[in-house]
């Protein structure tokens, strides 16, 4: 890390608009250094993650069931209090800080009190929203220009500063931030100062993120659309000739997965591919560390092994953790990769193989079958009677593949390298999206991920497990996580051929497919 000094200072950091991923490395940099956030209602939480644990977090919103509902003079002096405590603070304003965020008062606030402060851009909600909405906010061909306008002051006073009579013809493309409240007197201000009714409007509501909504009419009848689509705030409308590109520029909402939540259940150490292949076909996806990795408390098993390894015949590896944590043991007690020099070495599948590889150790042996009972089936078909094999992998898991080989005549040797335990704590939050219906798909990738997401949601008897599950489809990696589902009531409805993450993703993507066709 940086030894920049930092200290005592507070700055306004533009949050963008929703998309976690459209915030600025100024911001990441910023926020990964904070000692206090201040945030608010429009602010995606996911950009938190990126804030120490140690750090204060200050929900400020002015919405969004914070218990306290604060005033713009109430979060001046705690940013003037905060920034003189010498920490260095950040506040995250939705968008842009600049624009109709009331950023420029939080400032002179600052400035008053003499505390240095920095200020750093953001994805403005307008470009956001016209971006994911699948229309360029100029082009050539329709607009020379863009105009921003609060749609907040149409009334409450009686003269409106915005002067829609110049902007009605004045700008090319009009985008009213706040504007949804006012929308009938917007168009009608519009329409009034000579704009065409025919002209094309689009609004946008949470822009960016996967409950992004639009819905597009004219001058005319965007008023009605708006309110037949029971659309509320946050929310942008945009006026002009652009709105009229969406049709083919639309590339956001028409992603495969779009909208559809989907639960994640993972161990906490591997990266999520999953999250980032369903993401990347538009899911929102809620994700679940169901298990957590811990090292066994007793390794002798392993230790006798490595002592005796030219007695064995074969090592097999059946999941990426157990090679992380036999290597692992390897290291703590002084040895390397070449006490396997004279065992033959199988993997379970492609992933783990590539593992081995990264240890500089090519498997002899990859089933066709990426599973347990593949992998016994691919050594008993070359004789194994007699042979000595050692399994390191985790404290309990499947006996199929140790029994099978044992059942052909060899000697197996289990030694525990790791233990999967699962987490305490946001089994509320899942049993409520569960509950409110929100969940589309379950995704398992193994069969602990079922047992421990079981776990988690804890129902009281089958008849609670069925209702909370309740038209909530499930996606299972292979036939092994497939038994291990049906084994507890429930029934798989999405399976890939091959036993991959990218697999199973393609095929998640087809049965949807299939369903908005059929
Ligand atoms: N500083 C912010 C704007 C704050 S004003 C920015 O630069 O975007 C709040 C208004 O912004 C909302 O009423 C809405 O009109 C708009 N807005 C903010 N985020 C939005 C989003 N994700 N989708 C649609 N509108 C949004």
């Amino acid at each position: 890390m940086d030894n920049i000094n930092i200290k005592g200072k507070v700055y306004l950091v533009g949050a963008g608009p929703g998309d976690p991923g459209l915030l600025t490395l100024r911001g990441k940099y910023l926020l990964q250094r904070a000692e206090v956030v201040f945030y608010d209602y429009l602010v995606n939480k996911k950009l938190l993650k990126h804030v120490p644990k140690t750090a204060e977090l200050i929900y400020v919103g002015k919405k969004g069931g914070g218990l306290h509902a604060f005033t713009q003079d109430g979060i001046n002096q705690m940013l003037v209090e905060y920034g003189n405590s010498g920490k260095k603070v950040v506040r995250l304003k939705g968008g842009d800080p600049f624009i109709f965020g009331r950023g420029a008062e939080e400032i002179q606030e600052l400035v008053q009190a003499g505390i240095d402060f920095e200020v750093v851009p953001g994805v403005t909600s307008a470009t956001a929203a016209a971006t994911y909405a699948g229309i360029p906010i100029t082009h050539r061909g329709y607009t020379t220009s863009v105009a921003f306008v609060t749609g907040h002051e149409a009334t409450g006073k009686r003269e409106s500063t915005v002067a829609w009579d110049k902007l009605a013809t004045g700008a090319g493309t009009i985008v009213v931030y706040m504007g949804i409240k006012n929308l009938p007197i917007i168009t009608s201000k519009l329409l009034e100062h000579g704009r065409a009714p025919e002209t094309p409007v689009a609004v946008v509501r949470w822009a960016s993120t996967p409950i992004q909504r639009s819905v597009v009419g004219t001058l005319e009848t965007i008023t009605d659309v708006v309110r037949e689509a029971g659309i509320t705030p946050p929310a942008l409308v945009i006026v002009g000739e652009v709105v009229k590109l969406r049709k083919t520029v639309d590339w956001f909402e028409r992603r495969p997965l779009f909208g559809k939540r989907m639960v994640v259940t993972r161990t906490r150490e591997q990266a999520s591919e999953l999250v980032y292949l369903l993401e990347e076909n538009g899911a929102d996806c809620l994700e679940y560390s169901t298990i957590h990795i811990e090292p066994v408390d007793d390794y002798s098993l392993l230790d006798h092994a490595v002592q005796n390894m030219k007695n064995y015949d074969w090592v097999l590896f059946t999941s990426l953790n157990a090679i992380t944590y036999f290597f692992k043991r390897l290291e703590a007690i002084g040895q390397d990769s070449r006490i396997l020099a004279g065992c033959c070495i199988g993997a379970v599948g492609r992933a783990t193989a590539d593992e081995l590889l990264k240890h500089g150790i090519r498997a002899d042996l990859i089933p066709e079958k990426f599973t347990g009972a593949g992998l016994a089936e691919s050594l008993i078909n070359g004789a194994i009677t007699g042979k000595n094999i050692l399994l390191p992998r985790a404290e309990k898991a499947m006996e199929t593949l140790p029994e099978m080989l044992e059942d052909a005549g060899a000697t197996v040797t289990i030694a525990p390298v790791y233990r999967n335990v699962p987490p305490k704590g946001r089994k509320d939050e899942l049993r409520d999206e569960l509950a409110d219906g929100n969940i589309e798909l379950l995704t398992f990738t193994s069969s602990s991920t079922v047992t421990n997401f079981l776990t988690m949601i804890d129902a009281v008897n089958e008849q609670e497990l069925h209702s909370l599950l309740d038209g909530v489809k499930i996606a299972a990696i292979g036939p092994v996580t497939a038994e291990t589902v049906c084994n507890n009531g429930l029934k798989v409805d999405i399976q890939p051929s091959n036993y991959t993450i990218p697999d199973m993703v393609a095929s998640i993507v087809e049965y949807y497919h299939t369903q908005s066709e059929g």
